[in-house]
């Protein structure tokens, strides 16, 4: 998937749910519908306009401008699988791969390596993620985001 401008946080929920998702920020909306064709992904907007068109790749109109409504209306109508297994960087999309605590040492702060175990490293931004309270809660959000999309639509969720 790709997200245009104005759904930096739903890009950010749907990483949390193990999607690939990327996200850009500012320039022509037809350019970015353009790259997410080449690249084969689905178009994430809030822009009508676009969504009508026909001469580019699949295209989702995203309904509500609230971002936990945007995530169960993704994952449903697009049939998501949703993990809360955390392979994407939340912040830019990039792949992480499990460090040893040995390599987080330079990472973070001394408190954390004495209670995590389990480190990641994002390959694009270098971030250190590990597993510890906020995780838990992301965790929970996630499946109830997975939960949710199976129930019918609420009507805050059309909202526009
Ligand atoms: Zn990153």
């Amino acid at each position: 998937m790709l997200a245009d401008r104005m759904l930096g946080k739903l890009a950010r929920f749907l990483r949390m749910a193990g999607q690939d998702v990327e996200y850009v920020r500012e320039g022509d909306p037809l350019e970015i519908a353009r790259r997410a064709a080449l690249e084969n992904r689905v178009l994430l907007t809030r822009d009508r306009k676009l969504a009508t068109r026909k001469d580019h790749g699949e295209v989702l109109f995203i309904e509500s401008r609230y971002p936990y409504y945007q995530t169960r209306q993704v994952v449903r109508e697009l049939k998501l699988e949703v993990n809360a297994d955390f392979r994407r960087c939340f912040e830019d999309n990039g792949t992480v791969q499990e460090i040893s605590s040995e390599d987080a040492k330079t990472f973070v702060p001394p408190y954390v390596l004495e209670s995590a175990h389990t480190f990641y490293r994002c390959e694009r931004c270098a971030n250190v993620y590990w597993n510890g309270s906020h995780v838990t809660a992301m965790r929970e959000m996630v499946a109830s985001i997975g939960h949710d999309a199976a129930s019918a639509p609420t009507p805050n969720e059309r909202e526009d």
